[in-house]
């Protein structure tokens, strides 16, 4: 039998590896998108390979329309349909408004929310013509309930929210099932770069005393992926250790 397939931006690291590790050990075969030069394609390739998954890596910049397009083109060559889109590439350029730079505010704009348009108003037609096919979108708890010194992240987050509710509506007709997942605090490179002591403030603040693992983030994009969540669309699920209720 064919095997499914996921398309997952920004799965090199962090919650987009542990997302694709999830499909690749539920049988899906993975188009892996990421951006860096020095990404580690060799161990990564293994990894998956030994969780029984193939994988083509595309490196792309997801702001650029176009190449999101050849990225589309290439994993419908390579595997022939595309059924689980994971929009999660993503970046902070934190600072209060009063600091922030338009150059800033314009990069986590076009990265976060731009690269999620660009690639699902690319993997949609293909997803028509499948007629079925489920879009799942990385937001945030920030794009809920804002957060100081993110005024970019929170827009572009928040305008996840919009966009995945509006494309649910637009979609459903379609048996194209599309949520959004909004982390709270996660374990990652992003949140690695906070001092101890912030670190430590934010785990008082959220109700499990922890931060999130990516693995907990992956279990639930899985499951708006699968048939279990077969009557669900355009929600947003907060994996927040419950930070945000
Ligand atoms: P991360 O460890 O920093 O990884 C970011 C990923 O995005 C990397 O794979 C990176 O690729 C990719 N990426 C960045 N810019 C890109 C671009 N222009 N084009 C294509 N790929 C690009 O981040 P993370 O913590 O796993 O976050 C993943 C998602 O979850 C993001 O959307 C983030 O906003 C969201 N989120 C995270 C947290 C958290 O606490 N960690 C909380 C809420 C929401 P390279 O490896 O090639 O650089």
């Amino acid at each position: 039998m064919d095997k499914k397939v996921a398309l997952i931006t920004g799965g090199s690291r962090g919650i987009g590896k542990k997302v694709a590790e999830e499909f690749a050990k539920n049988g899906y075969n993975l188009v892996i998108n990421y951006v860096s030069d020095n990404t580690n394609l060799e161990g990564l390739e293994k990894e998956f390979k030994n969780l029984g998954a193939k994988v083509l890596f595309i490196k792309t910049d997801v702001t650029n329309y176009e190449a999101c397009g050849e990225m589309v083109n290439k994993a419908i060559e390579t595997f022939g349909k595309i059924d689980v889109l994971v929009n999660n590439a993503g970046i902070t350029k934190d600072s209060l408004l009063i600091r922030m730079k338009e150059e800033d505010f314009d990069k986590v704009i076009n990265i976060n929310l731009k690269g999620t348009f660009n690639m699902t108003k690319n993997v949609v037609p293909v997803m028509i013509k499948q007629k079925e096919g489920k879009i799942i979108n990385i937001s945030s708890v920030v794009g809920v309930v804002g957060n100081a010194g993110q005024a970019n992240y929170a827009a572009s987050k928040a305008g996840i929210i919009g966009f995945t509710k509006t494309l649910a509506k637009e979609l459903a007709s379609r048996n194209i099932r599309v949520n959004a997942v909004a982390p709270g605090f996660i374990q990652t490179d992003m949140t690695d770069v906070l001092k101890d002591n912030v670190k430590e403030n934010i785990n008082n603040q959220i109700p499990l005393k922890r931060m999130g693992t990516p693995q907990e983030v992956a279990n639930v994009v899985y499951f708006l992926a699968d048939d279990l969540s077969s009557y669900i669309t355009g929600q947003v699920i907060n994996v927040d250790g419950g930070m945000v209720m």
